[in-house]
């Protein structure tokens, strides 16, 4: 079946209730910050997951109610019969392919602050919003009327998801996320009601749900139920033997069981915090409870280990949202025996970052994801050359990787020139650093595929100047040089350098990273970057024994990082390591022995002991080259030169996605007829107007 005979296993079709999935690859729920402002994209990205062979491509959480929104977070609504087409549109693109489409049913609840329905947000009991910002507004507790008109509302809701044509309709009771599972659980559950208390009270709103549902369409729909297995708070939250225990009581309602662990920051750890398969040991229980199938998440990407999964009876449907984005093509990819062809997940978040920040989800593997339908970008497929003009990329980062690989597929004759020895530019720096080894799958999935590309020549050791580029005269010239970190103290706050007197130790984590270390016993990191650099050097040092004292002007470490789900983690690792960690504090100027600092609110300053300082606060392209070569314009034409473009941290120092993104951007646009004056280059959607008067106004 397979081309190779060990994988057959997970290419077996799997019965899902009334429904059949072709293979055990599940798409589970995941978010992406599209959501109901890009339908179209959406519904298109969700497409392409289903052509790349998932048997089952889910939505992420769909709201089933007005009473209870998640603004700011852009997930989809399904609040009356308007919402449908919407989703239709995303059935119908996944139908296409021949797989089954799932929606999450979601009511937050006490999760949601209703910043936009305005509506007061109920919960098992009056309790404050519990929401990543603190928001000042309380849950009320729900009475038995408001139980029986959300039950109503989630029928209701129900109905319309088969109308859209959904073969799966979740009932949602994970990741803290919603009202099932503060029913479920003991830390927001205090009812003395029928619906609290006991663990058969506490479930029995979550298995007259579960019932009705089934009652409603089960008959042509599967109901898969979304549970978390431990909340990780011991006896005062979920357990694994309590929830087991509601597994028991529940076992054969649900057509299937998707097993989650805690709330989304732990489902979904990066890799610098947690190994592939770190949920296992949680979800190895669950299969003896319930004759349903089961799928739970691990950021799978060996198909050995998925294998292994089934066989030892773990599940029997390979979940993933991390590893569909990263490849939305993997279990095709399986399937054909290509898996040198397997875009490995890095387990960076960044993904996740889309939601947190509102905005269509990216991926740093994956520069298609979120761009299929908006540019339309395809993660296997790119169109034929537009021109014979061959093309010289220098520098072999993820972005010159991206651009020769998509350039290379495009079938333009392309030359890689690299000033060392190896490919992967600040990913292959990075990837030594502690927990950050994964992130070497930048480098090593694009390697293998340049391998593949006769059409493209890898130069090492060819540190390239402007008469070296003249002198090879290609038409195109793709600068991706990168960055260096800078040592001034320049960054978010201090935007000229700071005074940094003579005989002061300073040291760059571009130097820390070659390899340096440095002198004395007391380092004093100031992370004025605010992503993982600061907070990841500080953990290096503490490791080589240093004394770190770590400044920051944000209130924690690394504080961008809560959009990657990852700050309490980084901050903890932070505090166990010994690092002392100072917030709303600058460092002002920088002296042999100790350094200046200012309080953010007060100015008040102070003078901290440091035999040596990391700044960590900004990074300068290495925009040497491109500078030469702009010196020499006029040389181009005789040099047979067309263009120069520098991208990547060669233009503006970024993320590794923002960097694989341009790489991918200057393949896709090479050669394209330039658009009209005007024209925005990618495609959205813009809010249909209503008649004035129509609408349901109070
Ligand atoms: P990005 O993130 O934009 O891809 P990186 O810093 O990761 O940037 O990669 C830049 C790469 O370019 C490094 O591998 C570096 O060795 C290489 N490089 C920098 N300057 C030159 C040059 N003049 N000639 C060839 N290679 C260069
Ligand atoms: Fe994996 Fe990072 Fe891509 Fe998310 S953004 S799918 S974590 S590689």
């Amino acid at each position: 079946m397979t081309g190779n005979a060990r994988y057959d296993i997970l290419f077996e079709p799997v019965r899902i209730g009334p429904k059949m999935a072709r293979n055990r690859f599940y798409q589970v729920p995941h978010c992406n910050g599209m959501g109901y402002r890009d339908p179209t994209a959406l519904a298109h990205m969700r497409g392409v997951k289903a052509e790349g062979g998932w048997a089952v491509v889910c939505t992420e959480q769909v709201e089933f109610h007005h009473s209870s929104d998640i603004t700011p977070f852009i997930e989809l609504r399904l609040w009356d019969d308007r919402d449908i087409p919407a989703l239709a549109r995303m059935v119908d693109k996944i139908h296409e392919h021949g797989s089954l489409a799932g929606i999450e049913l979601a009511y937050n609840g006490m999760n949601g602050p209703n910043l936009y329905s305005r509506e007061v947000p109920m919960g098992p009991a009056h309790l404050p919003v519990a929401t990543f910002t603190y928001e000042p507004v309380q849950a009320r507790r729900m009475d038995l009327q408001d139980i029986r008109n959300i039950r109503k509302w989630h029928l209701a809701a129900v109905h319309r998801a088969r109308r859209a044509g959904f073969d799966l309709i979740y009932v949602y009771a994970a990741h803290a996320l919603g009202f099932l599972h503060h029913f479920l659980s003991r830390r927001y559950n205090e009812r003395t009601d029928e619906y609290g208390g006991s663990l058969e009270n506490r479930i029995r709103l979550l298995r007259e749900i579960t019932q009705e549902t089934k009652d409603a369409v089960g008959h042509d729909c599967a109901i898969p139920l979304r549970i978390s297995v431990d909340e990780l708070l011991g006896e005062g939250g979920l357990y694994q033997a309590e929830v087991e225990d509601m597994i028991g009581l529940m076992a054969d309602v649900p057509d299937l069981w998707d097993v989650t662990l805690a709330g989304w920051e732990n489902d979904s750890r990066t890799s610098r915090f947690a190994e592939e398969g770190a949920q296992e040991p949680f979800i190895s229980g669950i299969k003896r409870l319930t004759s349903k199938p089961v799928v739970g998440v691990g950021r799978y990407t060996s198909p050995d280990r998925m294998v292994s999964l089934v066989k030892k009876g773990v599940m029997d449907l390979i979940g993933a949202a991390r590893p569909s984005i990263a490849d939305p093509f993997l279990p095709n990819k399986i399937r054909d025996g290509r898996l040198e062809d397997i875009r490995e997940c890095i387990g960076c978040n960044i993904c996740v970052s889309g939601d947190f920040t509102q905005s269509p989800i990216r991926c740093t593997q994956n520069p298609t994801m979120g761009e299929e339908w908006r540019k339309g970008w395809h993660p296997e497929r790119v169109r034929p050359r537009g021109s014979d003009k061959s093309v010289l990329v220098v520098g072999a980062g993820p972005a010159g990787l991206e651009a020769a690989h998509a350039l290379g597929k495009r079938g333009y004759a392309v030359t890689l020139a690299e000033a060392g020895t190896q490919l992967g530019g600040r990913v292959l720096a990075e990837a030594k650093l502690p927990g950050l080894a994964a992130w070497s799958r930048v480098a090593d999935y694009r390697r293998l595929q340049l391998q593949k590309l006769a059409n493209v020549e890898i130069f090492f050791m060819s540190r390239l100047d402007a008469p070296s580029v003249l002198e090879f005269g290609f038409p195109r010239v793709v600068l991706a040089t990168g960055a260096r970190w800078r040592r001034d103290g320049v960054g978010h706050l201090h935007t000229r350098p700071i005074p940094i007197a003579p005989g002061a130790i300073l040291i760059s984590p571009s130097e820390i990273m070659e390899g340096q270390l440095p002198t004395g016993k007391t380092v004093l990191v100031w992370d004025d970057d605010h992503y993982y650099m600061g907070g990841v050097i500080a953990e290096l040092l503490a490791e080589k024994n240093y004394d770190v004292v770590y400044l920051t002007p944000a209130s924690e470490a690394s504080t961008w990082t809560r959009n990657t789900m990852e700050q309490h983690f980084i901050q903890k690792r932070m505090l166990e390591k010994g690092i002392t960690i100072h917030g709303f504090k600058t460092v002002e100027s920088v002296a042999p022995g100790e350094v200046l600092s200012a309080c953010v609110f007060t100015g008040r300053k102070t003078r901290i002991a440091a035999d040596a300082v990391v700044l960590v606060t900004a990074r300068l392209p290495n925009e040497e080259l491109a500078l030469a070569l702009q010196a020499c314009r006029e040389d181009w034409a005789d040099a047979g030169i067309e263009d120069v473009t520098s991208i990547g941290d060669a233009l503006a120092p970024a993320t590794i996605a923002h960097a694989t993104y341009a790489g991918r951007r200057y393949a896709e646009l090479l050669d394209n007829p330039p658009l009209p004056e005007g024209v925005i280059p990618f495609r959205r959607e813009i809010a249909g107007l209503l008649p004035l008067r129509e609408g349901n106004p109070t």
